[in-house]
């Protein structure tokens, strides 16, 4: 059984008269310890898919089997202790709480978990050792990426989940949060799916799962993989 099963996932929105079709029946697998990059054009449903696996969203129909569990049956309760146990959140617009200093921001996630990691050495290890007090207002764009990743680390998930992360960011920084993703998964063994717009993070993949129009494209798994500091685009 793979770490990650997704079978036969379909995801409907109904809008008064009209039915948007934005996840159609897609199936996947991923094994743990993977670097994926689902890559698609803006509207053909990588969102929606990452909200079904995170359990921010539940299917229409199809199962999400995420390290043996059944998460596509999953009760309101039991998505909510999913999200705050199992599943490590990135934003393309870091959403941090701007009253809190980096060091609060982490542990504020930290503190929900069961296991979780210590908040400073987190931050640490994403290289903001010596920003901890600063608000979010006081850090640059790349900065707080970095503090919304040990956030998410510091939560000990099985599953990191990123959605757009360097959207918001210029090139180099861009480039900068891909290899901080890389190495986080390749350090911890931990499975970290990124989704995007930009083909050209396919080359730093294991796996690519390209998505067309709220289907599967194809699937390709990469030998060696890119450093995402070669990376050009
Ligand atoms: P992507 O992340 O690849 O840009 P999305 O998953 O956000 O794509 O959207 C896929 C399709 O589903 C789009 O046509 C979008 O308008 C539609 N969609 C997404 N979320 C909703 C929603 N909550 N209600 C209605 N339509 C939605
Ligand atoms: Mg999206």
């Amino acid at each position: 059984m793979a770490f990650l099963e997704v079978r036969n996932v379909c995801k409907t929105y109904q809008m008064g008269e009209v039915t948007v079709e934005a996840v159609n029946r897609m199936d996947f697998d991923v094994e743990q310890g993977e670097f994926v990059v689902v890559v698609g054009p803006s509207g053909s449903g990588k969102t929606t898919l990452l909200n079904m696996i995170g359990g921010m969203d539940t299917v229409t129909s199809g199962t999400i089997v995420l390290d043996g569990s059944d998460v596509s049956a999953y009760s309101p309760r039991e998505a909510t202790l999913y999200r705050r146990y199992d599943i490590g959140f990135v934003f393309q617009f870091y959403n941090l709480v701007q009253n809190l200093n980096a060091l609060e921001n982490v542990e504020l996630a930290s503190q929900i978990c069961k296991d979780p990691l210590p908040a400073a050495e987190t931050l640490q290890a994403v290289g903001l050792g010596h920003r901890m007090e600063n608000f979010p207002g006081q850090l640059s764009g790349g900065e707080q990426q970095r503090v919304a990743i040990a956030r998410a680390l510091a939560k000990n998930p099985k599953l990191l989940l990123c959605d757009e992360p360097t959207g918001a960011l210029d090139y180099k920084t861009g480039k900068a949060i891909l290899k901080l993703l890389q190495k986080t998964c390749y350090d911890s063994g931990k499975c970290v799916m990124v989704i995007t717009h930009n083909a050209a993070l396919e080359a730093i993949a294991d796996r690519i799962i390209r998505i067309r129009e709220g289907r599967v494209d194809a699937v390709e798994l990469q030998e060696s993989p890119m450093d995402a500091d070669l990376l050009e685009w």
